[in-house]
């Protein structure tokens, strides 16, 4: 199939709006509002490193753009449109190329975007790109040099869920109960656009990250970005009561290392105390679980991040767990 004729039938159709041009121009052209500042994001993903053709085109490209949607999130955008770069490989077949336009169109009817544009190669192996656009009100972004002395920190959903679900996939540990449960949580992360847009527009929070690399690594991210230390509380740590159970099954396996294991893409942001009730209540009206699990104290040196077994600060203390891994190193 010509380059062409490959763009006309399967990423014609996703290109909607009017910003794409009909993909039948050089360019794709966004509209700049005044007040909203216009923010981008990049991901890409390699065959072997990323994803394995096996998973299929559906789950690929569900994904690549689930996990770019992500990083709009953690800034309080409102998504709008995207790129996508794709390669086309050397078994890449009419199915491949419908399944992964079904993908594309699953989540972008989900999220309301379009595909305004992009690139076709030829390659030896599969890569993959999208380059997604959202618009946030100029004074309410958020970033992860954002935060404060005394902010606590917060984290959505359940942490551990999607490294599972990758050692399944990956064949790499025997019988698992809920083996479902965890591959879904793999292959369809929940971009948080809904808490994003909410913390931001509701001035609640001024600094948010993705987790892609792990809990602990992009804690540490925003610990350095704000010159800042976490004290966190292993207990606190929001965790899924499959994976409960798998811990409970695994004798061998620790929480902080599944912690640990990134790709989560839940949202981890902090706020003031004074708005915790305001947190709290955005749990029951976006429907979206929310865990306080610490707060972030003045840097002196020494660690960036504290993790603690328990919270228990009134009393005696609980014991310090000293974080062997912090996440996926790229
Ligand atoms: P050029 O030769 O100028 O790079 P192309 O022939 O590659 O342009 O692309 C033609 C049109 O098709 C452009 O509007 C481009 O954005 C669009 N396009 C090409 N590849 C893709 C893709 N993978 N996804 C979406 N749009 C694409
Ligand atoms: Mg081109």
């Amino acid at each position: 199939m010509k380059e062409f004729d490959l763009i006309k039938k399967f990423f014609r159709p996703l290109a909607k709006s009017r910003n794409s041009l009909n993909l039948t121009d050089d360019v794709a052209i966004l509209n700049c509002i005044e007040s909203k500042t216009i923010v981008v994001s990049k991901d890409m993903m390699a065959q072997d490193v990323h994803f394995r053709l096996s998973d299929g085109g559906f789950k690929i490209a569900s994904k690549l753009l689930l996990s770019n949607l992500s990083d709009l999130a953690a800034s309080g955008a409102t998504p709008l449109h995207y790129m996508l770069g794709f390669s086309k490989f050397p078994s890449c077949d009419q199915k491949f190329l419908r399944d992964f336009s079904k993908g594309l169109a699953h989540i972008q009817q989900n999220y309301n975007i379009t595909l305004i544009g992009g690139d076709t190669i030829n390659s030896a192996t599969a890569v993959f790109s999208i380059t997604i656009f959202g618009e946030v009100d100029s004074k309410y972004r958020m970033f992860r040099g954002g935060a404060c002395v005394d902010d606590l920190i917060f984290v959505s959903g359940t942490i551990g869920d999607a490294g599972i679900g990758l050692e399944c996939k990956e064949g790499l540990i025997g019988k698992v109960r809920n083996k479902n449960f965890f591959l879904s949580k793999h292959f369809f992360p929940e971009p948080r656009i809904l808490l994003g847009t909410a913390l931001s527009k509701k001035s609640l929070s001024t600094c948010a990250i993705d987790i892609s690399d792990g809990l602990f690594s992009d804690l540490s991210h925003i610990c350095t970005a704000s010159n800042l230390k976490a004290e966190i509380f292993l207990d606190q740590i929001p965790i899924s009561p499959q994976a409960k159970l798998f811990l409970k099954q695994n004798p061998s396996r620790d929480l902080p290392e599944l912690i640990s294991a990134g790709e989560d893409y839940e949202l981890l942001f902090t706020a003031k105390e004074v708005d915790l009730p305001n947190i709290m209540g955005l749990e029951k009206s976006i429907n979206t679980k929310i865990s306080c699990i610490g707060r972030l104290n003045k840097f002196s040196g020494g660690d960036r991040i504290v993790l603690h077994k328990a919270k228990d600060l009134y009393r005696q203390k609980t014991g310090i767990i000293k974080i062997k891994k912090f996440g996926y190193e790229h």
